[in-house]
């Protein structure tokens, strides 16, 4: 349930969302043309705070360079679009969804002649899968859908067209009553959720899929391996077997929307204590205090609206 009077950022100007309207056809709505980013903004003792802005504006502009979308914004007008989105819509802390796509033009599968437009949208949301998983973990399974090939679509673009092969997978999920979906690559190794990086903890150690594994570059998961190494824990990236998942001391998923969500089972098989372990809660806290802006921002990942 959207508020329909709030503000959209549309090509540079504020419109309410009933009016922030676009053709049916759109380039867009027929072949997925369309990048997009997911973001969070977090309410902290010094008012609401962005967590790695730069970096999710940055990831935007790559996914659009991948398709050839020039986006007519520097990555600076987009970072500032995205604050006063913020700002207007009077939020402390939301999801933030900027979104690149093909617009209304000429409707062959050739891209180039039609425009390329941005939007900027911001809501409340809260856990994105669940607030009883962020304790006790998630029920999870392996998905038959497998993450597309390398020279299929490229999984380093956030885009729009990669969450069909992604819905596939959490619809299956869904089916056999599992929370969500673990994907696994072309070759058969684990890649990640459907929206979700994927860690596992063997031995004190941390492991994570390394970017051969048809992974989304997350940045969660790039600021859960620099927490983790902070706190002196050691960190890999590989390429991890199926089977690895069932026998890890911990599993957890990583993200904008899904922030550390524990995993407790996977295949009806338990996932160490069956519950969130010591680790992930350590790590998900840590996670947590940076974002919240408890903790001393080391890393300069916050913006601050005020
Ligand atoms: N993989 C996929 C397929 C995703 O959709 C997401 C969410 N953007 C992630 C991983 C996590 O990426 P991030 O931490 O940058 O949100």
């Amino acid at each position: 349930a959207f508020d329909e009077n709030m503000k959209v950022w549309m090509d540079g100007e504020f419109l309410a969302l009933k009016d922030a309207k676009i053709s049916i056809l759109s380039h867009v709505v027929h072949y997925g043309s369309a990048v997009f980013e997911g973001i969070r903004c977090y309410e902290t003792e010094n008012g609401p705070a962005v967590f790695r802005l730069k970096e999710h504006v940055k990831r935007l502009f790559e996914s659009a360079k991948i398709y050839k979308m020039d986006i007519p914004f520097t990555q600076e007008e987009i970072f500032d679009a995205i604050i006063e989105t913020i700002k207007v819509n009077n939020l402390k802390s939301c999801y933030i969804r900027p979104i690149t796509y093909r617009g209304f033009g000429e409707l062959g599968v050739n891209p180039l002649n039609c425009p390329v437009n941005t939007t900027i949208a911001v809501w409340e949301w809260g856990a994105y899968i669940g607030e009883e998983e962020m304790k006790q973990g998630a029920n999870i399974g392996i998905s038959t859908w497998r993450k597309p090939a390398p020279d299929t679509l490229p999984v380093l673009a956030k885009a729009g067209a990669n969450y069909m092969n992604s819905q596939l997978a959490n619809l299956e999920a869904r089916e056999h009553g599992y929370d969500e979906a673990i994907m696994l690559d072309y070759q058969g190794h684990v890649a990640e959720g459907s929206g979700e990086n994927i860690f596992i903890v063997e031995n004190g150690k941390i492991v994570t899929p390394d970017l051969g594994s048809s992974i989304l570059q997350g940045i969660t998961r790039d600021s859960i391996i620099t927490i983790a190494k902070d706190l002196g824990y050691k960190v890999s990236e590989e390429v991890i077997s199926r089977e690895r998942l069932y026998l890890a001391d911990e599993v957890f998923f990583t993200g904008s929307a899904a922030e550390v969500t524990p995993i407790r089972a996977i295949d009806n098989r338990q996932i160490g204590i069956g519950s969130r372990g010591p680790l992930t809660k350590e790590l998900q806290e840590k996670y947590f205090d940076v974002v919240n802006g408890k903790t001393e921002d080391i890393h300069n990942w916050l913006t601050y609206l005020e």
